[in-house]
């Protein structure tokens, strides 16, 4: 709930707008008699008149006389109602009649009425119940609404009522409203206001909320609750009894001088404050022309008071104690606006004007308006925000645009879209870590250590990161280039990013840049348009609270592009140290350094990173982990990392080595660990559901224990041993611990194994070869498959190929045919033109992914050469290698993940172009030590390799359908 203030401080036009406005009161329009009637009027009411000066009247007169008009039973009218109201008004014989909601019909008086009282409001009132916020007679404040009971109200009495009494709510504070009308009525604040709705404003959809502007004309007390439903409605007595002072305090004398103090006090803060704004002049006056008995609210409104302060203030129903309780917040506040003169004394002569406007800004808010604690702590914030911006140890241009921004913040309305925007802007450049940044701690044998804990293998990775790392301890400033790790997914890039923050000990943060598209997502919006924000590396920063992070841009070969920008160009001023010493994102609009910052970067390929980012980055390759490895990695990081996570002990669960190793080739394809690691997650979840269970059947044993002695537990302990955990599933005793996951167990979290080892049973026919490719997810075996059929001579190719392969297809066939009588390879005719009167089909399976590249070259000549010989590939041969038309095979890519897809298969032989006899050695020695691997420079050492026996001339005779 946010109080709206009435504002003093407009300028006069629209002072006079708004107080023409319904509800408001009319604008002094000078009527015959008027003057007449003005000296007739009582001291307060001639206040009223003198209220209405040239600058329109002020809101909380019209309040005033509202309540008034209310109080002496006049009818009030619509403005412009038709005649009947007209005439009304002409018998109420005032030159100010209140007027009506504007949207309301003209209404008879519906107000019940005493003689004896100024103000009488309804013996019976509906009651809003509202727990933000003190409404105190003679304010107004704006309250939303939108709980079921108090929507009810506003549809039933403001909506739909047309009477002047339907306007008339009881306001109970401190009384949080139940979301439905369901719930039963909390206990209810035994003090209310009673209140004017001056105008509802509010929409249906998306659900109904509407917003009331309500005015409080006097306290009450409630008697009795009548009705709960639809909305409360409860018998009141009215408390303010204006006029009759002597019945609520000791003696008039007493309380002239308890209002007396009140008054000096009340026109010493006024005059504290700069009397040429008119709005504080007007208030001086109002001081003079408002009765004393409404002071102690209207300025207990005005001040700054805590809700909690305000309750007292109506709860104080003797006047006497109102001013008493009133006098210490006003001393107060004027206590506070010295010390606030005094402590900015020494500023210069603007920034005092700034001072002099600032407690001016509150209380211009003042007359007959409550001003909400929210308000004041805004402006409180602002102070601490200069403060903090005088404070910040910014670079000078970045303070010279914060402090012309908080000059301009000062003169905002808090009500303009760009004052939210402003300040959110000044907050964040008061927050961002300029000058911040922690202590480099920069030992290399502990950063070896630490690397060796966190991460097995990963080898030449952690070699490479410790030489960038004793470099830094070399040379601090080091603009050194920006580490990219390359690698199939779940291999640990993540992860040695981690580390390497740690080692240094610096802040760590990653941005996710996989999917974005947007250049503002890295360099932030502008300004000028509502919803900018920082870019990712700002609020990063602004995050960690440091300027010298590890920033771990996550994915970087994922960028988008589309119409919003290319995020890669901004990336490229973001990492080249040449240039990120002032980098600027658009939100900010002013140079951020960020020279101290660590970059790294991971992709799962560098055939999508822009070359131009490419270029500013040093690629570390991350390969694929070979099955020992990733025993290992299991047995001393995940294992242990799932178990933790889970609460369970070695003592409950033992996963032999056999089992891991059953779940990395039977339940997982994958170069990296992220999916091994999620199945000994699944494996955690079921045995600590088991070790659960088992904790409460042993407690339901120890109670049997108890009741049947101890000869009964052993004999049941005999008869059953659980040995693994799918023994255990029905048993009525705790299973043993430690849990053993063996096969079994295995089949029973995870299901029958996903991947069988296929490949022996797919080469039993010729025309079948077996490729290695190289994916963004690792290295994997590719199956060729060929086959012949009568024709005109064409070549069919499925499998969505890109050019490449289709020109490797072509390339494989041409050379074929070119060597065909060498190899004695022939149609289903027997002809040397092996296209005679023959179609072929080649298809490379999993259709669904599309393949590219120059390195199944061989695969496909291999495959043809079965298909046309009739001889079968061996099985256990895997290759890779580009061809050319004169069969000669060229070097390839990824080797070492390609051996390790091949290892994972369980083949046995690797056939790799000579000149790519060097990448062997980034192979595992236990790897190299099970396969054979044949390097070849020509198609014929390919060919020779790939069939048994071999595939010369020589043993070419009776060699035909040799395995079948
Ligand atoms: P990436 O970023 O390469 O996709 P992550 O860094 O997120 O992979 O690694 C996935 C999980 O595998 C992490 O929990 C990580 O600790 C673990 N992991 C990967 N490689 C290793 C390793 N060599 N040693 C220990 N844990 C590893």
């Amino acid at each position: 709930m946010k109080a709206v203030s009435r504002r003093l401080s407009l300028s006069a036009a629209s002072t006079r707008g708004r107080a023409r406005r319904p509800g408001l009161g009319r604008k002094g329009k000078s009527r015959p008699g008027a003057s007449a009637r003005r000296a007739r009027a009582p001291a307060w009411e001639r206040s009223r008149f003198a209220g209405r000066g040239r600058q329109g009247a002020a809101r909380s007169c019209g309040v005033w006389a509202r309540g008034r008009a209310v109080a002496r039973g006049r009818k009030w009218r619509r403005a412009g109602a038709p005649a009947a109201g007209r005439s009304g008004r002409r018998r109420s014989g005032r030159a100010e009649p209140a007027v009506l909601l504007s949207d309301a019909p003209p209404a008879r008086t519906a107000v019940a009425m005493s003689s004896v009282s100024p103000i009488q409001i309804p013996r019976r009132l509906p009651l809003l119940l509202t727990n933000e916020g003190v409404l105190l007679p003679g304010s107004t404040m704006r309250t939303s609404v939108d709980s079921a009971r108090n929507l009810q109200l506003v549809r039933s009495r403001l909506l739909k009522g047309t009477s002047l009494q339907s306007t008339i709510l009881g306001v109970i504070p401190n009384t949080p409203d139940p979301a439905s009308d369901a719930q039963d009525l909390p206990p209810l604040h035994r003090i209310g206001t009673a209140a004017l709705a001056v105008q509802v404003v509010g929409s249906n959809w998306p659900k109904p909320h509407y917003t009331l502007l309500i005015t409080g004309l006097c306290r009450f007390q409630i008697v009795q609750v009548l009705k709960e439903k639809p909305y409360p409605v409860a018998e009141v007595e009215q408390l303010d009894r204006l006029e009759e002072f002597p019945n609520t305090c000791k003696t008039r004398e007493e309380l002239g001088e308890l209002s007396e103090q009140f008054y000096k006090y009340a026109v010493q803060l006024v005059e504290m404050l700069d009397m040429s704004v008119p709005a504080v002049a007007k208030l001086r006056r109002l001081l003079d022309s408002l009765p004393r008995e409404a002071l102690p609210d209207i300025l207990t409104s005005i001040i700054r008071t805590s809700n909690k302060e305000k309750l007292q203030i109506l709860d104080a129903v003797s006047l006497e104690e109102r001013f008493k309780m009133t006098i210490p917040l006003l001393v107060r506040q004027i206590e506070g606006l010295k010390l606030l003169q005094k402590t900015r004394k020494h500023k210069q002569d603007d920034d005092k004007r700034v001072i002099a406007i600032r407690p001016i800004r509150r209380i211009t808010h003042i007359p007959g308006t409550l001003e909400d604690d929210d308000e004041d702590e805004d402006n409180d914030d602002i102070v601490m925000l200069e403060r903090k911006i005088r404070t910040s140890s910014m670079p000078e241009q970045a303070h010279k645009v914060c402090v012309k921004e908080i000059k301009r913040l000062k003169k905002m309305p808090q009500s303009m879209p760009e004052y939210a925007l402003t300040r959110n802007y000044l907050e964040l450049m008061v927050e961002l870590p300029w000058n911040k940044s922690t202590t480099d701690r920069l030992d290399i044998r502990a950063a070896r250590i630490l690397l060796d804990n966190d991460h097995y293998a990963m080898e030449k990775l952690k070699k490479r990161v410790l030489e960038y790392l004793a470099v830094r301890q070399l040379k601090n400033n080091l603009k050194g280039p920006i580490l990219c790790f390359v690698g199939p997914p779940g291999v640990g890039k993540t992860s040695v990013g981690r580390s390497v923050a740690k080692t240094l000990g610096r802040e760590f943060h990653r941005i996710a840049l996989g999917g974005v598209c947007d250049q503002s997502d890295i360099r932030g919006h502008r300004r000028t348009y509502v919803g900018s924000m920082p870019g990712r590396i700002i609020n990063g920063l602004k995050t960690v609270g440091v300027n010298n992070p590890v920033f771990l841009l996550d994915e970087v070969d994922k960028l988008g592009k589309s119409l919003q920008g290319d995020p890669a160009a901004a990336l490229l001023e973001v990492l080249d140290p040449e240039q990120n010493h002032n980098f600027t994102d658009h939100y900010l609009n002013v140079a951020f350094d960020l020279s101290q910052v660590l970059f790294i970067a991971t992709a799962n390929t560098t055939a999508t990173i822009p070359p131009a980012l490419l270029d500013r980055m040093e690629i570390i390759q991350v390969p694929g982990y070979t099955q020992e490895e990733k025993i290992e990695i299991a047995h001393r990081h995940l294992i242990p990392k799932q178990l933790e996570q889970h609460g369970l002990t070695p003592q409950q669960i033992q996963i032999p080595q056999v089992t891991t190793l059953d779940i990395i080739t039977r339940y997982t394809r994958e170069a990296g660990v992220r999916s091994l690691d999620r199945k000994f997650g699944a494996i955690c979840r079921a045995v600590a559901v088991k070790v659960a269970e088992g904790q409460h059947k042993e407690a339901k044993l120890d109670r049997y224990d108890v009741a049947e002695g101890e000869g009964g537990r052993e004999h049941i302990l005999e008869d059953a041993k659980p040995e693994s955990i799918s023994d255990t599933t029905d048993l009525a005793l705790p299973p043993e611990m430690p849990i053993l996951i063996d096969f079994h167990a295995l089949k029973d979290i995870l299901g029958p194994p996903m991947y069988e080892m296929e490949v022996s049973e797919r080469l039993s026919q010729p025309g079948v070869a077996i490729g290695l490719a190289w994916t963004p997810l690792g290295g994997e075996i590719m199956f060729v498959e060929a086959s012949r059929m009568d024709g005109e001579g064409q070549l069919t190719l499925t499998g969505q190929l890109g050019d490449v392969m289709k020109e490797s297809a072509h390339l494989a066939i041409s050379w074929l045919r070119s060597n065909a009588k060498k190899y004695h390879l022939t149609n289903a005719s027997g002809s040397f033109d092996l296209l005679d009167n023959t179609d072929i089909h080649l298809h490379f399976p999993a259709g669904a992914v599309t393949k590219d590249g120059p390195s199944a070259g061989v695969t496909i000549v291999t495959c043809l050469a079965s298909l046309f010989s009739g001889r079968l590939v061996r099985s256990d041969v895997a290759m890779t290698g580009e061809i050319t038309l004169r069969g000669l095979v060229l070097p390839v890519g990824g080797i070492k993940d390609k051996v390790l897809a091949a290892h994972r298969a369980g083949l046995k032989r690797v056939i790799i172009p000579q000149r790519n006899e060097k990448d062997l050695e980034e192979i595992p020695g236990n790897v190299r030590q099970d396969l054979s691997f044949v390097t070849a420079g020509c198609l014929d050492e390919v060919l020779n390799a790939a069939f048994d026996g071999g595939f010369t001339v020589s043993t070419r005779p009776g060699l035909l359908n040799s395995k079948l």
